[in-house]
């Protein structure tokens, strides 16, 4: 092993988003914003990067940064978690209307079952799910209550 191969283990876990189109992190992966683009013609908001409008078709989309809090809509208790989820079970499964207008489904954490209702106020929040085959922390988008 090189000095260099040495030098890369001392450095810090790096950690990566888990889905670039969606999510942009801090070089810590303790900070994130949510990306999304807005469709030019007619306004519409998206989560994520769509190719085009989905509701006017058009491809004059602009890359924009989403507002990282919102207000529950739906939301459901999982007790059978899907294939590969890492976290515990059960779990609060939320989906959240921010104010540009997207729904973004995500886990809820720091909330009690019963806390969890339609209209609560929540923010984004990153949790680390598990590590890349390279090694990396892989850092998800989460909810959590937002602090009145
Ligand atoms: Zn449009």
């Amino acid at each position: 092993m090189s000095e260099t191969d040495k030098e890369e283990e001392r450095k810090p876990v790096q950690r990566v988003s888990v889905t670039e189109t969606r999510l942009k992190i801090s070089e810590d992966g303790t900070r994130g914003v949510l990306l999304g683009k807005k469709c030019q013609d007619c306004g519409q908001t998206f989560f994520g990067a769509p190719q085009f409008c989905l509701k006017c078709t058009s491809a004059n989309l602009k890359p924009v940064e989403l507002t990282g809090e919102g207000v529950v809509t739906t939301y459901t208790i999982v007790r059978q978690a899907p294939p590969g989820w890492q976290g515990d079970v059960p779990y609060l499964l939320a989906t959240v209307r921010i104010p540009e207008g997207p729904h973004i489904a995500s886990e809820v954490v720091d909330c009690p079952e019963e806390d969890l209702k339609v209209g609560l106020a929540v923010e984004l929040t990153m949790r680390v799910g598990g590590t890349d085959k390279n090694g990396k922390e892989i850092v998800i988008y989460k909810w959590r209550p937002r602090p009145s």
